[in-house]
């Protein structure tokens, strides 16, 4: 290594985390993908819904997790799970990155919103499976969040305040599949910029770490912008620290029947991936054993 060129930059790649990365698969993004998309609609209280958690659920335990938690809840649409995949730290078991993604969709297959991040995440999950980091995991897959963020909100308040978990940063992904035919180099790297305002300089902190991440571990270039209208609103009322991703062309299938592969850009959903672990291996703070 040379180190002239890396005193140039704020942070620098730490070549054990960049041949992690380099084990992303983008085969199986596109597996993941075309699996979801084939469930069909997955609104709460649809067959399809169920059959998608089992999917998601089934995984982990292949993977070799064995702390998994479904979490019930239940509004006017039926009943649903969240489910909660725990991986423990090495040295603050006890304070937790939560890595999150809804995988319920409405009036269409969601593949875009937001298959791309239930599987990032399964990705994520299967190349930190035997990776010790300082920091413990919580790999997160929330439901009822089209129909205005019920699932995490029940999870903020009846395990997050419930239970008083420490939590470092909130990392939500949600619409990471960049529009087909539009050139999806950049990622949006999202910030608190809402009240309370107490979080808000952390979040900021976060963010512009989460995106030297970004082009640290993948070649996308990126956006900062405000975070809004997903998972992590729940935990920011709260005053906890988040970030997420988001795609810089927002695809107009979104929310409609034609939310599929068709439409979006596998190839950015690798890279962000391949991002979004890199940042993953930081903030947890990975450790080679
Ligand atoms: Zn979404």
């Amino acid at each position: 290594m040379f180190l002239g060129i890396s005193a140039c930059s704020a942070q620098t790649k730490n070549q054990f985390y960049a041949d992690v990365v380099a084990k992303t698969s983008e085969a199986n993004i596109l597996k993941d993908l075309t699996t979801f998309e084939n469930f069909g609609i997955k609104n709460v209280g649809s067959e399809a819904l169920t059959q998608c958690e089992t999917w998601i659920t089934s995984r982990y335990k292949r993977l070799g997790y064995t702390d998994i938690v479904l979490q019930p809840f239940s509004y006017k649409a039926g009943t649903s799970h969240n489910i909660i995949v725990t991986k423990t730290g090495t040295k603050y078991p006890n304070t937790f990155i939560v890595i999150d993604a809804h995988y319920d969709t409405i009036n269409g297959p969601g593949t875009n919103d937001n298959g791309t991040g239930t599987i990032l995440i399964m990705e994520l999950a299967r190349l930190l499976k035997d990776i010790d980091t300082e920091y413990s995991i919580k790999f997160i897959h929330f439901s009822g969040e089209e129909d205005g963020l019920i699932g995490s909100n029940y999870y903020v308040k009846n395990t997050v305040i419930k239970d008083q978990l420490d939590i470092k940063l909130v990392f939500n992904i949600d619409e990471v599949g960049g529009v087909k035919g539009k050139t999806n180099d950049t990622v949006v790297c999202e910030r608190d910029e809402s009240q309370p305002t107490s979080n808000n300089e952390a979040s900021a902190k976060a963010t512009t770490q989460l995106a030297n991440y970004m082009r640290l571990y993948s070649n996308l270039k990126t956006e900062i912008a405000n975070a809004y209208a997903s998972d992590y609103m729940p935990f920011e009322d709260q005053g906890f620290v988040i970030t997420g991703l988001f795609e810089k062309h927002e695809s107009p299938m979104n929310h409609t029947k034609d939310d599929d592969l068709a439409h979006m850009d596998v190839a950015y959903v690798y890279e962000i991936t391949k991002g979004a672990l890199g940042a993953a291996l930081e903030f947890a703070v990975a450790i080679k054993k």
